[in-house]
């Protein structure tokens, strides 16, 4: 059985200060980890506070975004071997403001996923289509290329722990979600896609999420959807009352 997952993903928002007041409103209402999983993906700069705030609590911590090698001359890299050591738990690779903005190639991706195993984290692979892509009748295949170049080489048990974030570009900071239907059948086909490259049961092991505008008022709709196992979440993941929301809408 797939737990469901509820991950923050805070951009770069918020300082060490306001990482640790956040915490302390949400800590202790948090659902059980067996029930919703919930995380926090946070700026570098939070990460030990995130850490050392949540420390107790059901809420996990994860990075938003790594190198793919432990250590070298990488000015202004983030190492992943000591994003493990810190207490991080899950790396959001792959974000289409990184894929974008930073240039990160689905190679790039696919090195850091590996990496991010080796370090004993899991990868929240970020998938999606552009406007562009979708109109021009082109999403399934575009996303299961990225899905595809993402999960090269990695093993069966990995493909069955690790996460995949499909994120629609239009939909991201937009207020624009993608309907429960639309977002639904990418889900299913992202699933389909592991199925024929690994086996069922691997692919009825992954997470997949979806993210994109999703707020307290849409989430149970989404959640509602049998492919669609969390919600990656920005705006609505920066203020404790609707990221307890999100966390609890299965109350
Ligand atoms: P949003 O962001 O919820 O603000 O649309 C989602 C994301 O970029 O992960």
């Amino acid at each position: 059985m797939r737990i469901p997952l509820i991950a923050g993903n805070w951009k770069m928002f918020k300082n060490p200060d306001q990482t640790r007041s956040f915490v302390k409103q949400v800590k202790d209402q948090l659902p059980d980890a067996k029930q919703v999983e919930t995380v926090i993906a946070a700026p570098a700069v939070d990460l030990e506070a995130l850490i050392n705030s949540a420390q107790g609590s059901f809420l996990k911590p994860a990075a938003e975004n790594c190198y793919f090698e432990d250590e070298g001359a990488f000015t202004g890299e983030t190492s992943p071997k000591v994003l493990a050591e810190m207490g991080v738990k899950y790396v959001v690779i792959g974000h289409s403001e990184r894929r974008e903005y930073f240039h990160e190639t689905g190679e790039d991706v696919n090195k850091k996923a590996h990496q991010i195993f080796k370090n004993g984290m899991i990868p929240i692979i970020c998938v999606g289509e552009s406007l562009e892509i979708r109109e021009k009748g082109e999403t399934q295949s575009w996303v299961e290329n990225q899905v595809k170049e993402a999960i090269k080489d990695l093993d069966a048990d990995q493909v069955s722990n690790l996460v995949i974030a499909y994120e629609p570009i239009w939909a991201i900071g937009t207020g624009k979600t993608a309907t429960a239907d639309q977002a639904e059948e990418v889900c299913a086909h992202i699933r389909q896609v592991i199925a024929n490259l690994y086996q069922e049961e691997v692919a009825e092991q992954t997470r997949v999420l979806y993210g994109g505008s999703v707020k307290p008022n849409n989430v149970k709709e989404l959640m509602a959807k049998s492919n669609i196992d969390g919600g990656l979440v920005g705006g609505a993941s920066l203020e404790p009352e609707s990221f307890l929301q999100l966390a609890h809408y299965q109350d």
